[in-house]
C-alpha cells in the first residue's frame, strides 16, 4: 500500500467485530478490543512496538482481547503500511481458528495464511458495507 491507510477508530471496529462474529458464528465470544497505539500491558511488548495488531484468547471460556496499533500500522518511516482493518481481522482470524493454527501462530506459514484470510475477509466486509441488501450489513 503506498497511500497512508485509514485509522481504524473504535466505534469501526467494534462494528468490524460485530459483523465477524455473526458471520463465523461466534456471537458467545466476549471480544474486548484495544485501539491505541502503545501496546496494552497483556501484550509483555514495549511502548515503541511496530507491531500493528495482537491477540490473546480463553477458548475455554470464549473471551478474547485484541489490540490494534494505528500507529504502527502506519509505519512510518519503515516501507509499507498495514490496513489497521486488516490487522483487526488478522487477529480475529487467530482468535477464530483451531488450536492447531494457533499453535502455528509466529511461524512464517501459518502467518501468511493468515494475512491471507484477513485480506479477503476484510474485501467481504467492504463489498457487505457497500452493498448490505447482497451481503447483510450484521
Ligand atoms: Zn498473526
Amino acid at each position: 500500500m503506498t497511500t497512508s491507510p485509514t485509522p481504524l477508530t473504535l466505534p469501526a471496529a467494534r462494528k468490524a467485530v460485530r459483523w465477524f462474529q455473526k458471520a463465523m458464528r461466534m456471537r458467545d465470544w466476549e471480544i474486548h478490543l484495544e485501539i491505541q497505539d502503545d501496546p496494552p500491558e497483556w501484550t509483555d511488548e514495549d511502548r515503541n512496538s511496530r507491531t500493528a495488531g495482537m491477540c490473546s484468547r480463553q477458548r475455554r471460556y470464549k473471551i478474547a482481547w485484541l489490540w490494534v496499533s494505528n500507529r504502527a500500522c502506519r509505519n512510518e518511516g519503515g516501507d509499507r503500511s498495514v490496513d489497521p482493518l486488516v490487522a483487526l481481522f488478522h487477529e480475529l482470524v487467530h482468535v477464530a481458528s483451531s488450536e492447531g493454527c494457533w499453535a502455528q501462530d509466529h511461524e512464517e506459514v501459518g502467518e501468511f495464511v493468515v494475512e491471507r484470510l484477513a485480506r479477503l475477509i476484510t474485501t467481504a466486509y467492504r463489498a457487505a458495507q457497500k452493498y448490505p441488501k447482497a451481503f447483510g450489513n450484521g
